[in-house]
C-alpha cells in the first residue's frame, strides 16, 4: 500500500486517471451537500478519435462542460466536471474524445455504474446491510 498525501491524488488514483488527464480542483458544496471534482486534459496531447480510436491531434475542447455522476465520496454524491478535448481525425472530422472514466454516451462514471448494479442485485435490505457490514476498512 502506498501513502496518499491529498484528496486530488487519492481521487485520481481511485478512478485510474493518468496523463494527459488531471484533476484541477475539488469542491464541497455546503448547500447541496455534494462533492464536485474538475478534470482537465492537457492541451498539447493527442487523444483517440471516438470512432476509429486512432490517436489524433487535439483540436480544442467541447463548448459545454459535461457532468458525470460518480460514486459517493464520504457519503455525499460526487460529480465529475470536464470539457473533453475534441480531436481532428482525418477520416471522421472533428469529434469529442471519450472520457476514460465513463462508457461512451453515459452520464455516470464506470465506478458508479458498477456500484449501482451491485446494489440493484441486492434484493433485500438485509442483504444490502450485510454487504456494508462486511466491508473491511483495516
Ligand atoms: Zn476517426
Amino acid at each position: 500500500m502506498e501513502p496518499v498525501f491529498n484528496f486530488v491524488e487519492m481521487f485520481e488514483r481511485s478512478i485510474g486517471l493518468k496523463e494527459p488527464w488531471k484533476v484541477t480542483r475539488a469542491e464541497f458544496d455546503e448547500k447541496d451537500k455534494s462533492v464536485h471534482v474538475y478534470i482537465e486534459a492537457k492541451k498539447t496531447s493527442k487523444y483517440p478519435c471516438p470512432e476509429c480510436h486512432k490517436m489524433c491531434k487535439r483540436y480544442d475542447n467541447e463548448d459545454e462542460e459535461r457532468i458525470w455522476r460518480h460514486a459517493d465520496v464520504v457519503l455525499y454524491p460526487c460529480y465529475i466536471h470536464c470539457r473533453r478535448p475534441r480531436v481532428e481525425c482525418g477520416e471522421h472530422g472533428i469529434k469529442v474524445t471519450d472520457a476514460p472514466w465513463s462508457r461512451k454516451g453515459s452520464r455516470n462514471t464506470l465506478l458508479f455504474e458498477g456500484y449501482a448494479m451491485m446494489l440493484a442485485q441486492m434484493s433485500t435490505f438485509e442483504e444490502a446491510r450485510k454487504a456494508f457490514v462486511n466491508v473491511n476498512i483495516n
